[in-house]
């Protein structure tokens, strides 16, 4: 019998556990559920690296105060098109949210809006923040960055000066086009689910600091136990930048906006706490102001369509469109269950048993 076989928890019963978890941990039933949902969603959408891996991670950050349960972004600068907010280092799903809300809204009364938010708890999955903007009808751009986090070496370097700075496109076309990504070769929880025994990680994903590519998490985590939290403080090497010169450019800008122009810091120097928070500058475009929505739309699908019709480069293989694969797994896991590493969900039986909360047999 293979013992690392994932277990299948049931999306509901996750989702329930993950809340009464965070209610547990001092957070209030609207915020646990944020919380939850959204780690679930990214469960849902095949990034199990920003899903419910991260609770256990989330619970201590809570316990030491590095991240607040009931903050609320507070507006620093308000020109009406843009904005400043400060999330004060509240849960990042709920002052992203809220920051996202006041882009849609300001971006509904103006045509476009840009909203810069600093200190925000860790936002998780950064494609949801487009998602909400599609649902409202609007393209959105979003430049992130983890102030005090510094895990990627750039291109040409061995050293950690980046974070993992994730950027996402969401276009509103039926279905969506959804781009959201690590500007690193990996994200950090994808190295964290292969230190579980999760998906093996790019042959070319680390570097050791004598330039040696590596695919082992013990270059990111150091030694670390079975189960248990990781600290990529505690590895001497780093993750790469993507795309060589092009991708690390495109995580340097992201440290530059998120990081520089919102207040919230880039990626170095670290928090003498350890304390990490994201910052995000987003764009957000109504093309019904622009008066190209309908011709805009057309094109779009038209174009998605003939991209898709592309010969594949292997027999049976298929051209997908950004946030397809994500949109695909959801409806699967939906109806089949949530796949977990063992070791995950055990962290996370330890972490809700620690906190009095009763795990579903
Ligand atoms: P990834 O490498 O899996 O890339 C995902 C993107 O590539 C998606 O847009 C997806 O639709 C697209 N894609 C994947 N396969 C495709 C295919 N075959 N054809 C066309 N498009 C395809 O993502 P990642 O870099 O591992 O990032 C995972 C998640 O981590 C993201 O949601 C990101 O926002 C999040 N993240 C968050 C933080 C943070 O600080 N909050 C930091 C880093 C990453």
């Amino acid at each position: 019998m293979d013992t690392n076989a994932p277990v299948l928890i049931g999306a509901d019963t996750l989702e329930d556990l993950v809340t009464r978890i965070f209610s547990a941990n001092g957070c209030d039933a609207a915020e646990a559920g944020r919380i939850s949902h959204h780690l679930l969603g990214a469960n849902l959408a095949g990034h199990d690296s920003h899903g419910v891996v991260r609770v256990p991670r989330y619970v201590e950050w809570q316990q030491a105060g590095y991240v607040v349960a009931g903050q609320q972004a507070e507006v620093v600068t308000d020109g009406g098109a843009f904005a400043l907010l400060d999330g004060h280092y509240g849960f990042g799903q709920t002052v992203a949210p809220q920051a996202t809300a006041m882009g849609i809204e300001r971006a509904r009364q103006h045509g476009t809006a840009v909203v810069a938010l600093r200190n925000a708890g860790h936002i998780g999955r950064v494609g949801s923040y487009a998602e909400q903007a599609i649902e409202a009808g609007l393209i959105s751009i979003h430049f992130v960055n983890v102030a005090g986090s510094v895990l990627v070496a750039p291109f040409g370097g061995t050293e950690r000066r980046f974070s993992t700075a994730p950027f996402s496109i969401g276009v509103p076309t039926d279905p969506p086009v959804l781009l959201d990504f690590a500007t690193s070769r990996v994200a950090e929880g994808k190295v964290l689910v292969a230190s579980n025994g999760g998906k093996p990680l790019p042959q070319d994903a680390l570097v050791e600091p004598d330039g040696r590519l590596s695919a082992d998490p013990h270059t990111l985590y150091g030694e670390y136990p079975p189960i248990g939290p990781r600290n990529p403080a505690n590895g001497l090497g780093a993750i790469r930048a993507f795309g060589e010169h092009k991708g690390s450019g495109l995580a340097f800008m992201c440290e530059l906006l998120a990081g520089a122009f919102t207040g919230g810091g880039c990626s170095g120097p670290v928090d003498a706490r350890g304390r990490i928070a994201n910052g995000m500058l987003s764009i957000f475009i109504s093309p019904r102001h622009f008066g190209t929505e309908a011709g805009f739309r057309q094109a779009a699908e038209d174009y998605v369509a003939w991209v898709k019709s592309c010969r594949p480069d292997t027999a049976g293989g298929e051209v997908l469109a950004p946030g397809e694969p994500e949109a695909r797994l959801r409806a699967e896991r939906l109806a089949k269950g949530v796949p977990l590493q063992p070791d995950t969900w055990e962290s996370i039986v330890r972490c809700a048993r620690g906190l009095g909360v009763t795990v579903p047999n």
